[in-house]
């Protein structure tokens, strides 16, 4: 249960229930506890809407976890409503009382009263240490469900979910032996309903194993949970080749991480040359913790200037009369030159027109040339991409970066996006 103004508004999106699901489901793993999610659900500050939430949703569950609402100010009413909805008085917490005022000394500030209501728990529930915030949680019962109060920031959250909640919780206590195992996949470069169609009937629902398929940031993720543990394995054979070369190697969540991790095992060295993606694929790597093992650097080369200049394009390609900066002579020169700019083994390049102007009906918004250079062998391809600036730009860098590890490995593939050269 996601408690907020803010969140009900849609003016923060809830991360805390869906950061718990997958909370759960891990500790479930673990502890050998079949965890079936059943219902998150949204409520503002009033204080009857967390009431009735809290009754509802408790009266159908084993475990019921509420976040936000316990914090120090008046339209923090969450422990007060459960106060009301549990049976037994409200009491004063001792020990969260101590907690909360050396936290406050420590930043040179006293009690107040309404920091104070903050340890108020009913007296059948425990206060849960809050490490990171001043609002504890709380842990007890209520109906036949275990129910937990925490708080909504996800800095406070977090820590507390994994340092106090996870090993408490009563029904983690008693595995029945049914563990549910999951395995996913994500992919780049293939429509959806292309490898719905090849998954068939698993995406019907009763399906063992479940089986579901998302897209998200030009991404398509596969996810199949079971019990049985053997048919998940024998299944995955075949979604692998349903996702054929699109799909990236097992525990890559990114083409970005793919490229990393083959070019680390490889001891090789990776730079870019990006134009209309401006940074991106740059950033893409070196998100990526130990980067400085792979990536050796990037230009940006947005003008004709930086290309011919910092990476030797030839100036008769970006002439009038030449192909110009949207073409494969010039990605491949870019790739080339960014290879030799730093010394490195292999480089991605990118030039397209990522709109909403410069369009042309040779090269429509959404056209993107990338190249590729590995170890002096230059490729190209050409895409045509969803036409609004941000997804033009977002996708090219999965693009690119799907066309190097391609190259990388030697394979010839299509994506969806591929155009005519
Ligand atoms: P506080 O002491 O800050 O008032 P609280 O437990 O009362 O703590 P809320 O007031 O509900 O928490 O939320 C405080 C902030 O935490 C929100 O402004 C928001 O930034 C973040 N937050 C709360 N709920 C969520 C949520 N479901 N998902 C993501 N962030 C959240």
């Amino acid at each position: 249960l996601s408690i907020g103004d803010e969140v009900v508004q849609g003016r923060i999106v809830d991360t805390n229930a869906p950061w718990l699901a997958q909370q759960l489901i891990d500790a479930g793993r673990r502890s050998g506890v079949r965890v079936e999610l059943v219902e998150m659900a949204t409520v503002s500050d009033a204080s009857e809407h967390i009431e009735r939430a809290l009754v509802r949703l408790s009266a159908g569950a084993d475990l019921l976890i509420a976040t936000g609402g316990l914090g120090p100010t008046l339209d923090d009413r969450t422990r007060e409503a459960l106060g009301r909805v549990v049976s037994g008085p409200t009491v004063r917490d001792v020990g969260a009382l101590d907690a909360l005022t050396l936290r406050l000394e420590r930043s040179g500030l006293a009690l107040t009263a309404a920091q104070a209501r903050q340890a108020d728990r009913p007296s059948d529930f425990v206060c849960i240490p809050n490490e990171h915030g001043t609002a504890p949680g709380l842990h007890g019962a209520l109906h036949e469900a275990e129910v937990l109060l925490l708080p909504g920031p996800p800095d406070e959250l977090r820590p507390m979910v994994r340092d106090h909640v996870l090993q408490a919780l009563a029904v983690f206590q008693h595995p029945d032996g049914e563990v549910m195992h999951t395995q996913s996949w994500v992919a780049f470069g293939l429509a959806e309903s292309v490898v719905a169609t090849a998954l068939g009937d698993r995406l019907c629902e009763g399906h063992d194993p479940h089986t579901s398929i998302r897209v998200s940031n030009g991404l398509l993720h596969v996810q199949q949970s079971s019990v049985d543990k053997a048919l998940l394995l024998e299944d995955a054979v075949q979604v692998e080749a349903a996702l054929g070369s699109c799909g990236l190697p097992a525990g890559c969540d990114s083409p970005a991480h793919a490229v990393h991790s083959l070019m680390a095992g490889r001891g090789m060295r990776l730079a870019v040359a990006e134009s209309c993606t401006g940074g991106l694929i740059g950033g893409a790597i070196t998100a990526i913790p130990g980067s400085s093992q792979v990536f050796a650097g990037g230009i940006i080369a947005y003008d004709a200037h930086t290309k011919i200049n910092r990476l030797g394009v030839d100036a008769a390609l970006l002439a009038d009369d030449g192909p110009g900066a949207v073409s494969a002579a010039v990605v491949e020169a870019m790739a080339h030159g960014a290879c030799e700019a730093f010394g490195a083994d292999a480089a991605i390049s990118v030039s397209g027109i990522a709109g909403p102007d410069g369009g042309t009906p040779d090269k429509p918004v959404g056209t993107v040339f990338i190249g590729t250079c590995v170890e002096g062998t230059v490729r190209h391809r050409r895409v045509l991409l969803p036409s609004d600036r941000r997804r033009v730009r977002t996708w090219a860098v999965h693009a690119a970066l799907m066309a190097l590890l391609w190259h990388l490995n030697g394979v010839d593939a299509a994506m969806q996006w591929d155009a005519a050269t």
